[in-house]
């Protein structure tokens, strides 16, 4: 099978797991983001990709080969790692063509590659400068045609854009997905920002505690999140316990929502609704009743805080479709049943 296939793959560093049974397929050309919060394994399932350090057990295999013991300058890789620096004494185009060079490509053929890359990511005529005199931004971009020189099978990227501040971070988001859209190149990137992650990739995989809670395009992982960790990690949303009557109805909020399945062989749970779907009417258009107790104008967006039987819900609408409400004023919610997504604990 081709592209990049993780078995069970697990990481022990003495007693303690960092990575723990991983599966994962990554097709050829895709784009997979590893998301999750500080320490949860994202850097160490990275460096086992990358031939830096070997798995405690399972295998990896790329286009159908076994490639779990393989070293890493053997592995067909193309790495922008924050360790690897670019060479300060080299101009971008000594930098670019390092790994052509070493592996004896004539000079003609190193020029004509360099220029290609320079041109692709937006800097002809950058191949004499000094990298001493490039922004962070270049310097990136930079990074990143050294590391595609060779055409490697797989490109691994291990916060590529960290350093960057935030405007320029999210240009680079969008010129990166084309860049790798434009090569076919099978992409892995490891990032704690989720909007990065949103942007960017066919498929976010979101690790906690070394695991894969969840690996789904992008709109999937928002909107059906497996889990009351990937619901909570995701975006902002309403996490509300439910429960099961003896007929086999949900209630949430201490109302029977129509319409909304209840899982086999559980009494109560969480469901997830994100603040975008609870629709806020006048109190007596809906079941379920609250209290405004907080009202945050954000300019783009309205935030409402609703409390209902003790628990606060928050709804979120457009300046346009502001609800008429303050604090203290009483209001309805309506939640229908296809925005309530049944978590797993
Ligand atoms: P961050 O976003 O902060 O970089 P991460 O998700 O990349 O975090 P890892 O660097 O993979 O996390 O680390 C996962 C866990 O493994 C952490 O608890 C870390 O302390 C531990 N760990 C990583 N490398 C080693 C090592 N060489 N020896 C012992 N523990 C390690």
């Amino acid at each position: 099978m081709s592209g990049l296939t993780l078995q069970n793959v697990t990481k022990q560093f003495g007693p303690f797991t960092a990575v723990k049974n991983v599966e994962l397929t990554v097709p050829d050309g895709t784009f997979v983001c590893l998301l999750g919060p500080s320490g949860c394994g994202k850097t160490t399932l990275m460096r086992m990709i990358a031939g830096l350090d070997l798995p405690t057990s399972g295998a990896i295999r790329l286009g159908g080969e076994d490639i779990t013991g393989v070293p890493t300058h053997k592995r067909d890789l193309g790495m922008v790692f924050q360790s690897l620096a670019l060479f300060p004494h080299l101009t971008v185009g000594e930098n670019i063509a390092y790994s052509l060079r070493i592996r004896g490509a004539p000079k003609e053929d190193q020029k004509k590659r360099v220029d290609e890359l320079l041109s692709m990511i937006h800097l002809p005529g950058f191949a004499d400068r000094p990298v001493a005199k490039l922004s962070g931004g270049q310097r990136q971009r930079v990074a990143i045609a050294r590391a595609l020189a060779i055409s490697p099978k797989l490109f691994l990227l291990d916060e590529p854009l960290s350093a960057l501040d935030a405007k320029l971070r999210e240009a680079m988001q969008v010129e990166l997905r084309q860049l790798q859209q434009k090569l076919g190149i099978t992409t892995i990137v490891v990032t704690h920002d989720q909007r990065e992650a949103m942007t960017m990739a066919d498929t976010v995989v979101v690790m906690n505690s070394g695991e894969i809670r969840q690996a789904a395009p992008p709109v999937e992982i928002y909107r059906r999140p497996a889990d009351t960790f990937v619901a909570d990690f995701i975006g902002s949303t309403n996490l509300i316990e439910f429960k099961v009557d003896g007929a086999g109805r949900m209630t949430v909020l201490g109302k029977l929502i129509e319409g909304l399945a209840a899982p086999a062989g559980l009494a109560s749970g969480m469901i997830s609704v994100r603040p975008e779907d609870v629709h806020l009417t006048a109190p007596d258009m809906a079941p379920i009743t609250g209290r405004v107790v907080f009202v945050r104008d954000l300019g783009g967006m309205i935030e409402t805080f609703v409390e209902v039987e003790g628990k606060q819900i928050v709804a979120v609408s457009t300046p346009r479709a502001r609800p008429d409400v303050a604090i203290g004023h009483a209001v309805g919610i309506t939640l229908s049943p296809d925005v309530c997504v049944v978590l797993k604990s």
